[in-house]
């Protein structure tokens, strides 16, 4: 969505609870009493109420903005800059464009917000022809290792292992799918045509990042039995982390990456090293090096914005990924704390 619909949009915070009541009374308001779905909504207070039960439901009960302070403008604002980039954007650039004076809501904010999209992505497996690969990413070194003499390689403190999974497709079959799913189905022949001859004919379609904590073999096998489906075409190095898959998967293709890296990698897992390389690159430039234990969440966001790139552009809000990202703000809720302080009660920041 262009900023200045984004405007036209969402000109009030009167705007911005309008839209936010209507996505939740799509999907359904739950009373947390006695479980009746209800719509009744009280316009003067901005509450839904049961009609069994009389229980009142804030407009934010059960979605990410739950005991939140901010305005839900500054939450669609927000929305509105994330979906906006490529980029996993930082906070300290959305706080002065939100005016605010203070860092830790808006930081806390969107953690959430890329705790959800995690959340979210979860629910997807992959399948197909999936390239697998470990990767490592910068991050600070952790307080209990700073002192310590730093290790170089693999087992450096300066370094997270990310195991990074990709879904490739025939490049027809993605257009067909991203034109079905805006209603644009019988478009698809014309595309089709237009395909034929072009070099381009296996694209990425979707992907998924997880943080690891050591490469053993059982560490990924549990990962990937989860969100890769049986049937799928696994393709991966010849390395000891995923000497399980072949007992999983019954396509289970393995490549030594000794003696020629380079050939391997173009030739056979080109789409794995070119996410890596784009993710990595965008987070270190943005970010630094970042704290690893909220690593995962950058990824999220970067992972659940790839996956959906498609609808960044879309000039129709049914499909916008702005709307998309609010539709998930209703149904999922994140206990993200501010730097994962415990002692620190979300509503003292928020
Ligand atoms: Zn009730």
């Amino acid at each position: 969505m262009l900023l200045h619909q984004f405007h036209s949009r969402f000109p009030t915070e009167d705007a911005c609870i309008e839209y936010f009541k209507a996505v939740r009374m799509q999907q359904g308001v739950s009373c947390p009493e006695c479980k009746t779905i209800t719509h009744k909504w009280l316009g003067g207070r901005k509450v839904f109420q049961c009609p069994q039960c009389g229980c009142l439901i804030p407009l934010t009960k059960g979605t990410v903005m739950e005991h939140s302070k901010l305005s839900l403008s500054s939450w669609f604002y927000t929305m509105h800059l994330m979906t906006s980039v490529k980029q996993v954007l930082s906070a300290k650039e959305v706080q002065p464009q939100l005016g605010a004076s203070q860092y830790p809501p808006i930081w806390l904010m969107m953690m959430k917000l890329r705790n959800i999209m995690g959340k979210r992505d979860a629910i997807y497996e992959l399948s197909g022809e999936v390239e697998l690969d470990e990767a490592f990413f910068p991050i600070r070194v952790p307080e209990e290792a700073q002192g310590e003499t730093i290790r170089r390689g693999a087992g450096s403190q300066r370094q997270a292992k990310v195991l990074v999974i990709v879904e490739s497709k025939s490049a027809d079959e993605v257009l067909l799918s991203y034109l079905k799913s805006q209603d644009k189905g019988d478009k698809a022949g014309k595309f089709a045509s237009m395909m034929k001859g072009k070099s381009i004919k296996k694209v990425v379609h979707y992907i998924k990042m997880f943080v690891l904590d050591n490469l053993n073999a059982n560490t990924i096998d549990k990962i990937v039995r989860e969100y890769v489906a049986k049937d799928a075409v696994v393709i991966t190095d010849n390395s000891s982390s995923h000497v399980n898959l072949s007992e999983y998967f019954s396509k289970h293709e393995s490549f030594t990456e000794k003696g020629n890296v380079d050939e391997v990698v173009k030739s056979v897992l080109p789409w794995v090293h070119i996410v890596i390389g784009r993710c990595r690159d965008g987070i270190a430039a943005i970010h630094g090096d970042v704290d690893a234990q909220f690593l995962q969440l950058y990824l999220n966001e970067y992972c659940w914005k790839f996956n959906r790139r498609f609808f960044r552009d879309s000039s129709d809000p049914k499909y916008d990924l702005f709307d998309r990202l609010v539709k998930i703000s209703a149904l999922y809720t994140s206990d993200i704390k501010w730097r994962n302080y415990e002692q620190i009660d979300d509503e003292d920041v928020i």
